[in-house]
């Protein structure tokens, strides 16, 4: 038997190699808690701070069976370094997984494994097709909540964007590989049937589904349509989209067949950070976007990222200004997180710490809630987004502080995963 551990959640991935894995002949029990009982665990990883959890370290040193997957495999090194892993997948894992639970990863592509107390690696290979057996899907996962959805599933891999701070473009790579149609219809309504209602797209960009030269704002709608049908348009939403990458087809299809919201990486009001962030669109790109969404009837939130490296004051104050005048309907405000394999691990860790906003003690007027000034331009823009909404809610005392608390998290957070990536600086 193969046990499929997803801490916490269960992500997509997880399901998708258990499906795999049953389609091959193996008996595979998924769960969200640390336990398993099988020949050999796959364990799926979507963040470096899991990497720190004291649970998740315990659980895997006291097995001698663990591969583990999922993003953090993009340094392999840290992973093996902090776990008692028996292998890390690296990149797409679909096509080797079931000879890995059954014969090790030896002779395998796209694994790394310690041999003699050193690291031995073997280049990834992406999977020839996207498209796959139908999931495992548990018997819980109706009961999930990931942003209002029971699940996020997968239609195409892949970014045409190159953002400095965004693992997709390296781990699946900067041309666009997309699931057939039949694939994916096949997928939900299985899902419906095992009493999943809410689904969400997800994929970086959602109307990157079926691009070959150009944007196939066709075959994007049919599948939206498709999904929708199944569904309802109530509990399908596809909410990642590029500014770019949207025009008045593809957001009405949005409105028509969707809950009817789009969410756009914003990230700055500066157009001196957004160039930093290689972003690729203008400030004036995302102003656009978010005037057609609305002008059309489709209701807008953003992102936007803080404390991003060379960000002055000046600049946050544009991004607060910006805010201000988009009025989104929703707002998500992180603190810039070096992720291990992107430009911006690379650039955080070439900048002395008392050169990143993260360390900075902040000085100003909100000095006495002894935040660092990226907590504090966190905790600020949250709390001026949400009173410019079209419908703010009251700053309760509860909201102020859950607020406070989110900013503070993130930054203590973050200042661990810089931690770590100094500890594996010549891997990231
Ligand atoms: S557009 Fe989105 S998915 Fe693509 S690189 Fe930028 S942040 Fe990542």
């Amino acid at each position: 038997m193969v046990d499929i551990v997803s801490p916490g959640i269960y992500t997509y991935g997880s399901l998708v190699l258990g499906g795999i894995l049953k389609e091959k002949g193996h008996v595979v029990n998924i769960t969200r808690k640390l336990e398993s009982r099988g020949n050999a665990t796959l364990l799926s990883l979507f963040s470096t701070l899991q990497l720190l959890d004291p649970k998740i370290i315990k659980f895997v040193a006291s097995r001698e069976d663990v591969y583990v997957g999922g993003p953090v495999g993009m340094c392999p090194e840290m992973v093996l370094g902090e776990l008692n892993a028996k292998a890390v997948v690296i990149g797409e894992g679909e096509e080797i997984v079931s000879d890995l639970v059954t014969r090790g990863p030896e002779d395998l592509p796209g694994v790394a494994y310690k041999q003699d107390g050193k690291v031995t690696k073997t280049p990834p290979r992406p999977v020839a097709s996207l498209d796959h057996a139908v999931p495992l899907i548990p018997e819980d996962l109706s009961q999930q909540s990931v942003r209002g959805a029971n699940i996020y599933i997968e239609t195409h891999r892949g970014c045409l964007g190159n953002c400095s701070f965004c693992q997709v473009p390296r781990f699946f790579g900067r041309s666009i590989r997309s699931r057939s149609i039949e694939n994916i219809v096949a997928e939900v309504q299985e899902l419906k049937r095992r009493g999943v209602r809410r689904v969400a797209v997800s994929g970086g960009t959602g109307s990157l589904f079926g691009y070959r030269s150009s944007i196939n704002r066709d075959a994007f709608i049919e599948m939206l349509r498709a999904l929708s049908s199944i569904l309802g348009k109530r509990n399908l939403s596809v909410p990642d989209m590029r500014v770019d990458l949207v025009d008045e087809e593809v957001l009405s299809a949005i409105r028509d067949y969707t809950i009817g919201w789009v969410f756009f990486g914003l990230e700055t009001g500066s157009e001196r950070i957004l160039r930093a962030m290689r972003k690729g669109v203008s400030v004036k790109d995302n102003r656009e976007a978010i005037q057609l969404a609305k002008s059309l009837g489709v209701r807008v939130g953003g992102s936007f990222i803080v404390g991003y490296p060379g960000e002055t004051r000046q600049d946050f104050e544009e991004t607060m200004a910006f805010a201000e005048e988009a009025m989104l309907d929703d707002v998500f405000v992180s603190i810039a997180e070096p992720i291990p394999g992107t430009p911006l691990a690379a650039q955080v860790l070439a900048n002395p710490d008392d050169e990143l906003a993260l360390y900075q003690e902040h000085c100003g007027d909100a000095k006495a809630l002894k935040l660092s000034e990226a907590e504090t331009r966190c905790f600020e823009l949250m709390l001026h987004a949400e009173s410019c909404k079209p419908v703010p809610r009251a700053i309760t005392n509860d909201l102020y502080n859950a607020f406070l608390a989110e900013a503070k998290c993130q930054g203590s957070d973050i200042r661990r995963v810089i931690g770590l990536l100094k500890k594996y600086r010549e891997h990231v």
